[in-house]
């Protein structure tokens, strides 16, 4: 039994990683275990000569137990086959894999140009690790212009995020890339959002992809993993060597979770799409809604870029309402299935309200010039796999209670 190689995405995610037979006995278990251990042990020297070896030429030959075992390495494969990656480097959390990828690709002197529209914490890695380093970072508007303006002789990294956190807008990350390789950088992205199933950066022209599997990989809210994924031999070293060196490692539970979460992740994305639709659908009949955020969502004005280079989408949302911040706060408090929390690609439905001084570090956000979207409040929606019918029905009540 053996997959084919036009095998498509959807039957890789199945087949990939799938547990060793046991040669003595010709079979072995459906589901890759989880292979908790500390360090390797080897039959003979000459064995353990032999992993040196191709330890030493790149390979990817556990010899102690930081860098994980099979499940590990089954987790890895598949990451590779959703992002197209040749390597996949594990971190204990999303931001770990961002640091771990942001450490490999700057030093001292360098210069990182950053989108305004990414991950805040990113902001916080600067400011408290990366500046002390003598890294300077700089978070602009994700056009070419913008970029082109910010450019200096010691830039080295392109980090962006697409679509955006907070208003999910979409960048055209192909001419972002191209411009960015024309100018010699190393371009990062942040593909959380898309998570290998419904975007792919490395195939838009990124050179590395950094994953939260915490949101939709791992899939249930029970785990926190991240991942950097990279197809160019030098950068894989690169990026090795800090992964070595930091000592970054995960679980063997936490692997196997997330490699139980990825068989059913294009199933829960695409329903967690298709609900979320259906909710936009009924916001949009709301008098307090001024804006959907939510490229798959045809008004969006990122959906011609989301058509063409994201192969689907999920079920996050972001919504601007009337209601002042003590309305979205009551709105909010009145919801009984979203449950009031950060974090997203999970089974279940949640809500944050952006908050108004997240909003202001976002260009995008400067750029929307209407005065009754920039009254109002931002929430942020996770539509997960209830019913959206209950949801879209929670929401209604909700809505009645803010304005009573
Ligand atoms: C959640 C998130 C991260 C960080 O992942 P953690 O596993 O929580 O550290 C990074 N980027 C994006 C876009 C995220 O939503």
């Amino acid at each position: 039994m053996s997959v084919p190689s036009d095998a498509r995405l959807d039957t890789l995610l199945q087949h990939t990683g799938q547990a060793p037979l046991d040669p003595a006995t010709g079979s072995g278990p459906v589901a890759m275990p989880s292979m908790r251990t500390s360090t390797v042990r080897f039959a003979d020297m000459e064995a353990l000569d032999r992993a040196q070896a191709a330890k030493a030429r790149g390979e990817r030959v556990p010899t102690y137990g930081r860098v994980g075992l099979q499940t590990h390495a089954a987790l890895e494969t598949l990451l590779c086959e959703l992002e197209g990656g040749t390597r996949a480097f594990l971190a204990p959390s999303g931001m770990a894999a961002i640091s771990m990828a942001l450490l490999a690709l700057a030093g001292q002197g360098d210069h990182i140009l950053a989108a305004d529209c990414v991950y805040a914490p990113v902001r916080y890695l600067h400011k408290t690790i990366l500046s002390r380093m003598g890294v300077r970072m700089d978070f602009v508007r994700p056009t070419v212009e913008a970029l082109t303006a910010a450019l200096r002789p010691e830039t080295r990294v392109l980090y962006l995020e697409s679509p955006g956190s907070l208003l999910l807008e979409m960048l055209d990350l192909p001419a972002l890339a191209r411009w960015g390789r024309a100018h010699g950088l190393v371009v990062v992205v942040d593909n959380t959002w898309g998570s290998g199933y419904v975007y792919r950066p490395l195939a838009l022209g990124a050179d590395v992809s950094v994953v939260a599997a915490t949101k939709y990989i791992g899939g249930h809210s029970d785990l926190m993993l991240g991942a950097a994924v990279a197809c160019d031999e030098a950068l894989n070293r690169r990026l090795g060597e800090t992964h070595y060196a930091l000592g970054s490692t995960v679980s063997a539970d936490d692997a196997w979770l997330a490699l139980r979460g990825a068989r059913t992740l294009g199933l829960r994305m695409r329903q967690s799409a298709v609900h979320a639709l259906e909710v936009c659908r009924w916001l949009e009949s709301r008098p307090e809604v001024s804006r959907l955020f939510h490229p798959a969502w045809p008004a969006d004005p990122g959906h011609a870029l989301w058509r063409r280079d994201a192969q689907g989408s999920n079920g996050l949302l972001s919504v601007a309402v009337d209601f002042d911040g003590a309305g979205a706060r009551r709105l909010i408090d009145a919801l009984r299935l979203f449950g009031i929390g950060y974090s997203w690609g999970g089974y279940e439905s949640l809500v944050t309200q952006v908050e108004p001084q997240a909003l202001q570090t976002h260009g995008y956000w400067a750029e929307q010039a209407d005065a009754r979207l920039r009254a109002g409040s931002v929430l942020r929606l996770h539509i997960g796999l209830e019913d959206p019918r209950d949801l879209i029905a929670d929401l209604q009540q909700a809505f009645t209670q803010a304005l009573a």
